[in-house]
């Protein structure tokens, strides 16, 4: 048995998102831009795409662009917010991915605004009287908090934080990757300005994403080069991956009640069984919370061990997947900005195991068996 669980870092293709792929790899090879019927065939694909994550959103399709994935959304949000609405002030958290956090520092750094950092708790909860502090004193902003966090799956409140900035008329742009086609998202009732989604987190291709940009802000592109679009984004656009994007969101809607139910199932079986076999260990953030994290991530500390340094390595050798922080990340647990912002003991070891539709309860119950081993108290 070969054990899967990093599907935070990315997801297996779906065969049904596949089979909808293929013919635009085949036989639909247009160029979308061409206004002969080749292209046209190919541009109507695209636009039946681009309806169906808009219903699903409950926006309008004007409203939705494509890009390469959730950096390249996040990117286009923040620094075309900032160069195209003139704003100088931006709000953060320390737990941000780095597609937010490192933009926001690059501005800094040029001079092209002031960023501020909200405060958090040693469980990752961001502070929103702080927010409500900041935006009093600074009118002209741009907020970007995340949704949910893709280390220790920490939930926002993202209606609150909406709520907050729409009162103090900021600009609100959040990183739903971690929650796209895993909650449903309902753009009539969030007040965000921003949203984005990434393909490869709930089953779709690498390679593509979206960004959704309040028709009321006019931004401008991140990539210059043809009026693909709608002038919004250079480039001939990624014609298999925009229609797997559209089937794999399809797919995630539909079946999303039967998948939550069954990953958080898995989830809350191997913190059980987790609590039982291995003495010592803790969660990261909320992680062990149903109801403020992400039934998808369980973020696991172990006690400080001589295994600690290949804690990794050896789950790899036990034929088990998994990661130390984010995939961005390497060795055990070094490298995650979010478990040093928590200020978690660096001697401990860290795992991230995160869940998707396909995984099953036989592999939890060999998982947790084999960190027991790890851990000595159940013999190899
Ligand atoms: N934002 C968050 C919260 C993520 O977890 C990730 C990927 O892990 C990204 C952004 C970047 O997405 P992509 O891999 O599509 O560029």
């Amino acid at each position: 048995m070969r054990v899967y669980l990093d599907n935070a870092a990315t997801t297996p293709l779906d065969k049904e998102v596949f089979d909808a792929m293929a013919p635009y790899m085949l036989e639909h090879f247009g160029n979308p831009s061409s206004i002969h019927g080749h292209g046209r065939e190919v541009r109507a694909a695209i636009e039946k795409a681009r309806k169906t994550i808009a219903g699903l959103l409950h926006t309008s399709p004007a409203e939705i662009f494509f890009t390469s994935g959730g950096t390249e959304a996040d990117n286009t949000a923040i620094v075309c917010t900032i160069r195209a609405l003139g704003i100088k002030h931006a709000i953060t958290s320390q737990l941000e991915h780095h597609a937010v956090l490192h933009t926001l520092q690059m501005l800094e750094k040029k001079g092209e605004l002031t960023l501020n950092y909200l405060r958090h708790n040693a469980q990752g909860v961001l502070d929103l009287e702080h927010l409500e502090e900041l935006l009093a004193q600074n009118p002209q902003t741009l907020v970007s908090v995340m949704h949910a966090n893709n280390e220790i799956g920490n939930l926002n409140d993202v209606e609150a934080i909406g709520a907050i900035c729409k009162k103090h008329n900021a600009v609100f742009h959040a990183d739903t990757v971690q929650t796209m086609g895993h909650y449903r998202h309902d753009l009539q009732k969030l007040n965000a300005n921003f949203i984005v989604g990434s393909a490869h987190k709930f089953h779709g291709p690498k390679g593509v994403g979206f960004l959704y940009a309040d028709a009321g802000i006019k931004v401008q592109p991140l990539i210059h080069g043809g009026s693909q679009e709608r002038n919004m984004r250079g480039g001939t656009e990624n014609v298999y991956g925009i229609i797997g994007l559209a089937k794999a969101l399809e797919i995630a809607y539909r079946d999303m009640d039967e998948h939550q139910q069954h990953i958080q199932g898995l989830k809350d079986r191997l913190i059980h069984k987790l609590k039982e076999q291995v003495d010592g260990l803790t969660f990261n953030g909320l992680s062990a919370d149903a109801d403020k994290s992400l039934y998808t991530v369980l973020s696991v500390s172990l006690p400080p061990s001589d295994i600690t340094e290949m804690l990794l390595f050896s789950l790899d050798i036990n034929k088990i997947s998994a990661s130390g922080g984010s995939a961005c990340s390497s060795g055990a647990n070094a490298g995650s900005h979010v478990l040093e912002a928590l200020g978690i003991d660096p001697n401990r070891g860290n795992i991230r195991f995160s869940f998707s539709k396909y995984n099953t309860p036989e592999e939890i119950d060999y998982v947790a068996e084999k960190l027991a081993q790890l851990y000595k108290k159940v013999p190899a």
